[in-house]
């Protein structure tokens, strides 16, 4: 049986990725056991705070804003529009609530003061409260912890070296110091990627290499299945298979056994049987609402249809690490320090981003 290692090679998960599926599936099965309840999946809704229009060029994303995508964007969600879906999600059973806003970093001022007000609220009715707003300085992350958010959200999508292949307006290193920021605090780091968007197996083993060496090992990992949007440069990727999914959901399990594993995005695609075998390869975690972020998902009713068939419960909130406490921001002892750090833009191009956007110029 595989222990608990933070030093992983990328020929080693190979190994593990490629073995005979059965075997696969009762290592990374029995590795689950040992660390979790096997019959509790935890539902996390993902509500988009601020969607469209961002400046960065993530190839997989129809919220970059050089490319023709039909997403709607919207400005920042009021706190009380947030509170009010956060309370729908609860009593549909989801016990995390993750807020993403299509930012390249976030940035001092009015919108972050809100994102913090809304952290607070959504603490204060009792669920695991995520963020996903981009790159983040260490007074920021601190900031976020005091409010009393619980995860910091920031993927590191795909191996270093396939990175680039799909963004060029940020480096992979910027992300690695993000987490790192968010680790001196007691928020708790949820990263993981996406696969389908062309990389090879090589790529998704490094991924999890990066990953599963970081120390501590990330407590959430959601594992995405690329939703190929039209206008987007990887609007031509064919669907991975249900296969490729539940191997790299094993393999995600046995390199890092005391992680949350999510399935995410592309859940539409697969059976029931398919994500049946997910959960019983360690997936232990949900997206739940009919979008995620801007691509669709599985009705909730369709969820728990499953579950119920699956004998699964939902997991209650604040099983793996203690609810954090809420500061008020008259009390905070953090100041807005109005920052304005240098993250990196690196110089390379990237063709296919480049024709998406061109195509996008011409057809506005
Ligand atoms: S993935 Fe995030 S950073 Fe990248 S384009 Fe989409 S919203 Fe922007």
């Amino acid at each position: 049986m595989a222990a608990a290692s933070h030093n992983w090679t990328q020929k080693e998960i190979l190994a593990i990725y490629n073995k005979p599926l059965m075997e696969l599936l009762y290592e990374a099965a029995t590795v689950h056991r040992l660390h979790h309840n096997p019959n509790t999946v935890q539902v996390s809704t993902l509500l988009s705070v601020k969607t469209g229009g961002c400046p960065e060029d993530c190839g997989y994303c129809p919220q970059a804003a050089r490319y023709h995508t039909k997403i709607e964007g919207n400005d920042l969600m009021s706190v009380t529009q947030v509170k009010a879906q956060a309370l729908r999600a609860k009593a549909s059973g989801s016990s995390r609530v993750c807020m993403g806003a299509a930012w390249r970093n976030v940035k001092d001022g009015a919108e972050f003061d809100q994102v913090l007000e809304m952290v607070r609220t959504i603490n204060k009715l009792d669920m695991e409260v995520c963020c996903t707003l981009g790159m983040l300085t260490e007074n920021q992350a601190k900031r976020l912890a005091e409010a009393g958010l619980y995860a910091y959200n920031h993927n590191l999508d795909s191996s270093e070296d396939y990175y680039k292949e799909v963004i060029s307006t940020r480096g992979f290193e910027d992300r690695l110091k993000t987490i790192n920021n968010v680790r001196k605090t007691n928020v708790t780091v949820c990263s993981g990627g996406i696969i389908g968007m062309g990389e090879t197996e090589d790529d998704r083993a490094g991924m999890l290499v990066a990953l599963s060496t970081l120390n501590p090992q990330p407590e959430s990992v959601p594992i995405n299945a690329l939703v190929a949007v039209k206008g987007t440069p990887l609007e031509d990727q064919k669907p991975v298979s249900i296969w490729e999914m539940v191997r790299m959901v094993a393999t995600t399990r046995i390199v890092m056994p005391e992680t949350q594993v999510r399935l995410s995005a592309g859940r539409t695609q697969m059976s029931q049987e398919g994500q049946a075998l997910c959960f019983f390869a360690g997936a232990n975690s949900i997206f739940a609402g009919d979008k995620l972020l801007t691509t669709p998902n599985p009705d909730v009713n369709e969820d728990m249809e499953l579950f119920k068939l699956l004998g699964l419960t939902t997991q209650k909130p604040f099983i793996k690490k203690m609810q954090p406490e809420t500061v008020e921001a008259e009390d905070s002892q953090f100041q807005d320090l109005g920052e304005k750090p240098k993250w990196s833009r690196p110089e390379h191009t990237i063709e296919r981003n480049e024709s998406a956007k061109e195509k996008a110029k011409s057809l506005k």
